[in-house]
């Protein structure tokens, strides 16, 4: 366990990376918006590995909830996660308060075009604007050598890719594999907020996406008996679904024929608790 640095303003965060950027050390940078797990933990040792000086955000960012009891209910628990944090040495933690990310007159925000609108975007109208346009300021203030990201938010990864190249950024952008539960849930801060019989029932989610690779290896080539299936077998659960599609892992649009790799992905609500979960299918997987 080691000594880490809490630092909650602009200048001092940018300050200190950049003495640490002259000195020609690498530096890796988690953002993440707290309530840590096991994935995001995963993220940070990826970082510690690959660099030299490990950064982590936590900053529950308002302009990327497009339902204010979301956002009021979303889990926070600053001591744990700095007790986290301080167990895998991480350098240090970027907390900063919204009126520090936003000052009264902040005009700034960033359009990410069609991207934005494909399937999280049709349910969340906003949502990647405002994580584009928080991570486009983290990105000023923690100029990193490398920004570590999970693939559980695949689009969220696709987007971040998308305007870090746009906007011309030195940075690395690295997709780290999700983490997941015994039962194969993916680790998410608001599974903390499911009732004990909505975490029984939602384990539906990773279920349905084994199913799809299950279909396709034995030889079905039409997504939409894929995605029927998928839809069967989560509606038999009783969530509430948002969109279960295959798509093609570099644009995103959907697959007419699934000849070659595709991406599922599922999105569904447990009374207000959103899950989110996808998963590479493998024509050719056995
Ligand atoms: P969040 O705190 O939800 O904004 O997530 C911060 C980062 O952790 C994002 O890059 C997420 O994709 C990543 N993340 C969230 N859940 C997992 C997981 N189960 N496995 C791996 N990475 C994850």
């Amino acid at each position: 366990m080691s000594h880490v640095e809490i630092i909650a303003e602009n200048s001092v965060m940018r300050d200190t990376i950049e003495k640490v950027r002259a000195k020609g050390r690498i530096v890796g940078f988690v953002p993440t918006m707290g309530a840590l797990h096991a994935g995001h933990l995963s993220l940070i040792e990826e970082a510690k590995n690959r660099c030299d000086v490990t950064v982590v955000s936590i900053f529950v960012n308002p302009l990327q909830f497009d339902e204010q009891c979301d956002l009021k209910n979303y889990p926070r628990d600053l001591a744990a996660d700095i007790s986290s944090l301080q167990q895998l040495s991480v350098d240090y933690v970027f907390t900063p308060s919204p009126e520090q990310m936003y000052r009264s007159e902040h005009c700034m925000s960033v359009d990410v075009g069609e991207l934005a609108h494909l399937l999280e975007g049709r349910f969340r109208p906003g949502h990647f604007s405002g994580v584009a346009t928080v991570l486009m300021k983290l990105f000023h203030l923690i100029p990193a050598n490398i920004v570590f990201f999970g693939t559980k938010d695949y689009q969220q990864l696709k987007v971040v890719q998308q305007v870090v190249e746009d906007s011309n950024l030195p940075i690395e952008i690295v997709g780290c594999p999700t983490v997941r539960e015994e039962d194969g849930l993916a680790m998410s801060s608001r599974n903390r907020l499911l009732s004990h019989e909505e975490r029984q029932r939602a384990k539906c989610v990773f279920e349905s996406l084994e199913l799809a690779q299950k279909i396709v290896a034995e030889g079905e080539r039409d997504p939409k008996n894929v995605i029927h299936k998928m839809r069967k077998h989560l509606h038999r659960a009783g969530v509430k679904i948002d969109y279960v599609a295959l798509v093609n892992p570099d644009t995103l649009y959907p697959e007419k024929e699934l000849i070659k790799n595709a991406l599922a992905l599922v999105a569904v609500r447990m009374g207000s608790i959103r899950l989110i979960d996808n998963r590479l299918i493998q024509p050719g997987a056995g």
